[in-house]
Order: C-alpha cells, then sequence, then structure tokens
C-alpha cells in the first residue's frame, strides 16, 4: 500500500519545479530536510514575484492607475484563492498578516481586548509552538486571565480524556496546534471543537504545520479561527493569514491603525473600514499575497489529497528504517503523525549530529525548535527534527540513515 502511494506519485517531476534542490552542498547533492523552519519555492511562485518586481509592482487599494488596479486585483484575487484553499465561506474572512506568528497576536491581541476579563482562562496544548503560547500569556498577563495546558504522553498523544477537566465557565478560548512541528502529531482537531461547541467556547486552530499537508476545510472543521505561514506552504515569506468567522471578526477591534483600515479619520473620531480591510493597516505585502496564490494554486493542482498520501507512506517508510538503527530515539509515534521526525541518537549532542549531516549534504534542524515545553516534557535540552515535504524520496531517507550510522562512528 505504502509502495504503491510511493510509485504513484511522480517525484521527479515534482522536483524539476524546485530548481533549488538540484544543487551540491559540501559536495554533495542537498538533501532538504529542514521544510517545517521553512519550505523551497516552485518556480511559479519565485517567477510572480520577481515579475511584481520587473513588471506589476504598485501599491493597492489606492491609485487609479492602470498598475494599482492590476495589483489590488490581484491581492483580492489571492484572498479569494485562499479563501478557496482553505474553503472558507466568504473571502471578508480571510486576512493577510505577516505570517502565523503575526496572525496569533493580532489574535490574542484583539480577541483579548474583546472577551477576556480578570479571571477568565485560556486553553492551549503543551506541544504549543512558542508562537502560540506567548501571545496568549502575555494577554493573561494584561488582564489577569489564566493559562491552562492539556498535557501529552510520551508518544506525542495529546491526552484529550483531560480537556472536560480543564474546561470551566470561564473558558473562553481554546488554541491548539494541529500538527506539531516537534513530533509530527496530528490532533484530533474535531473533536476538541465539538467539546468546545458544547460550552460555547471559541477554538484557534495553528496550521503552521498542517495546511501544507493535508486538505482543510474550515466550515467542515467549523473552527472560528485558524492560522498560518505563506513560507511553510512553498509561499514567499512575510505573508501568512488568519481565517476568522465572520460573526467574531465584524466583533474584534482592530489591532494596528494607520492607513487602508479606516473609514474617516478626523481628530475627534476615527472609524474603521469594513472587513477584511480592518485588519490590514499600512502597506500590505501585496507582493507576497500574489506569491501566496500561486504557491497554493500549485498545491491544489498537485492535489492536496495525493501530497498527503505521498507524505504519509514517506513517514511509514522512515519510521520503519529508524526502528532499525540502534540507539535512535524518535520523539512522537503516534499513528497517521505528519512526515516530520525529531530525534536523538543515545550519547551524541544534536548539534554535532546536525554539523556532521550538513557534512554530507542533509540540511536538518537542531535545538528546540521553538516548542520548550516539549522538550522539558522529555528532559532534554534539545532534537535533531528531520521533515519532510512532497518533493523529498525514500532515497534520501535511506541516505539519513546512512548520515545517522556514520555519526554513531564518528561520536561513540
Ligand atoms: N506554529 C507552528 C506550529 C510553527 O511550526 C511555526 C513555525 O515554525 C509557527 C507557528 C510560527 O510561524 P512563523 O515563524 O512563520 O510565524
Amino acid at each position: 500500500m505504502a509502495a504503491n502511494h510511493l510509485n504513484m506519485f511522480d517525484v521527479k517531476k515534482i522536483r524539476d519545479d524546485f530548481p533549488i534542490l538540484n544543487q551540491q552542498v559540501n559536495k554533495k547533492p542537498l538533501v532538504y530536510f529542514d521544510n517545517g523552519a521553512t519550505t523551497q519555492k516552485p518556480s511559479s511562485v519565485a517567477n510572480e514575484v520577481l515579475a511584481y518586481y520587473l513588471n506589476k509592482n504598485s501599491n493597492i487599494h489606492r491609485g487609479v492607475h492602470y498598475l494599482s488596479a492590476q495589483a489590488t486585483l490581484d491581492y483580492e484575487n489571492a484572498r479569494e484563492t485562499v479563501r478557496s484553499f482553505i474553503n472558507a465561506k466568504n473571502s471578508d474572512e480571510i486576512i493577510f498578516t505577516s505570517g502565523a506568528t503575526s496572525s496569533l497576536n493580532l489574535l490574542a491581541f484583539s480577541f483579548g481586548e474583546k472577551f477576556i476579563s480578570p479571571g477568565d482562562e485560556i486553553i492551549v496544548t503543551e506541544m504549543e509552538h512558542h508562537a502560540n503560547i506567548v501571545p496568549w500569556q502575555m494577554l493573561c498577563g494584561r488582564k489577569n486571565a489564566k493559562l491552562k495546558v492539556i498535557p501529552f504522553d510520551n508518544n506525542g498523544l495529546l491526552l484529550l480524556e483531560r480537556l472536560p477537566e480543564l474546561i470551566s465557565e470561564k473558558t473562553r478560548l481554546i488554541s491548539v496546534i494541529h500538527t506539531s512541528n516537534v513530533l509530527g502529531t496530528v490532533n484530533p482537531i474535531k473533536e476538541i471543537i465539538n467539546t468546545a461547541r458544547r460550552h460555547n467556547i471559541a477554538v484557534c486552530v495553528d496550521a503552521a504545520q498542517s495546511v501544507q499537508h493535508l486538505p482543510i476545510d474550515v466550515q467542515e472543521l467549523d473552527c472560528d479561527f485558524l492560522v498560518f505561514s505563506g513560507h511553510k506552504v512553498y509561499g514567499p515569506t512575510g505573508i501568512g493569514v488568519i481565517y476568522g468567522k465572520e460573526k467574531w471578526l465584524e466583533q474584534l477591534p482592530p489591532w494596528q491603525g494607520g492607513g487602508d483600515m479606516v473609514d474617516e479619520v478626523s481628530f475627534d473620531k476615527t472609524t474603521y473600514n469594513q472587513l477584511p480591510f480592518k485588519f490590514e493597516a499600512g502597506t500590505t505585502n501585496y507582493i507576497g499575497a500574489a506569491g501566496l496564490a500561486k504557491a497554493l494554486e500549485y498545491l491544489s493542482n498537485t492535489g492536496l489529497d495525493k501530497i498527503h498520501r505521498y507524505e504519509q507512506s514517506l513517514t511509514e517508510y522512515a519510521m520503519k528504517k529508524f526502528k532499525e538503527i540502534d540507539g535512535l530515539n524518535v520523539f512522537g509515534n503516534v499513528s497517521g503523525k505528519a512526515c516530520i521526525f525529531s530525534f536523538i541518537i543515545d550519547g551524541v549532542h544534536p548539534l554535532d549530529t546536525g554539523m556532521v549531516l550538513d557534512k554530507m549534504g542533509i540540511a536538518v534542524r537542531t535545538g528546540t525548535h521553538c516548542a520548550q515545553p516539549v522538550m522539558q516534557h522529555f528532559g532534554v535540552d534539545g532534537m535533531v527534527r528531520a521533515s519532510l515535504a512532497f518533493y523529498n524520496t525514500t532515497e534520501e531517507i535511506d541516505y539519513l540513515c546512512q548520515g545517522i550510522d556514520q555519526v554513531k562512528k564518528m561520536f561513540l
């Protein structure tokens, strides 16, 4: 079954669309396994960004002239592309930000201003990225509210049975990571949302590590908010998204003030623009948005279902191979996990592992992966992370296994 999906996916053809992959690093073919940090870009994305700077650039929403009108059209079309990609009800529910981090900060500020009072509670999980901890912690500090945490077990499984006891009549929001950037666990967000619904609690989904790996339908999920970053979905840096149900976004106050987010300004009073512009102060990254649209079109044309099946086959293949390596500890072993593998070789510091792998042309991440509570859970101060994408291959996984053997020979 896994082998079938591996053969059915034309990875060679996909790789041709990503020119950066075809290079040598340290005189070895590059094996790019740092996709959790950022993904590489297909030519269509890079060409769009270049075309903007060479031929199409003009600020949006401001000019009556041709270039401005075209750029405005592209920007609003990009919003529509995002809407369709996650199946939001309407494009007013799509806010462009600079990335998942700024999306979460915006929500923490605006939701906090309107809906959080002293004594209120917000629930996150123990496996959050710092971007989905610190903004809520800052909010709790400002408002004298409380942050509660759903724990996970040593396999990386979220202990959902603990959720009911964490919920109280003071719970206002659950903000949860969809796919863990360390453990690869794909959390049962639908179940969390169903529970939240019964208690009238809003749910925010951090989809920074999921939206590029599996199809997401926000209407079917019925989440209240969902965020992700462009650069992790094969798009440009500096562009991100908030999806929010209109009924919430209408009620939330703006985060930043400035041009474009206003209706009328006088020294006595300012009124705000309608959705989605209320949340997009100043010159936005309209070139990033155009590039993001190309990235999402690329994913849709390739087929998120196909990508998901292929990546699941890579995951099965890798986990089987890793099990055969003595002294290799892989963190996160929940079935259906994404192709994200954090590990430590017994007796070898993650930094040393990363440096040896780099000499072999393999790009992995080392450190805490912006998830220090996950490190604290396992009592380690860092891990190596190989995070794969649909342009990676089983041959590259084999090469990583050789690399791990090489590390063991050098250090043990
Ligand atoms: N959430 C998760 C799960 C992530 O993995 C990351 C980045 O690694 C972020 C949020 C923050 O994304 P960005 O740095 O693009 O804002």
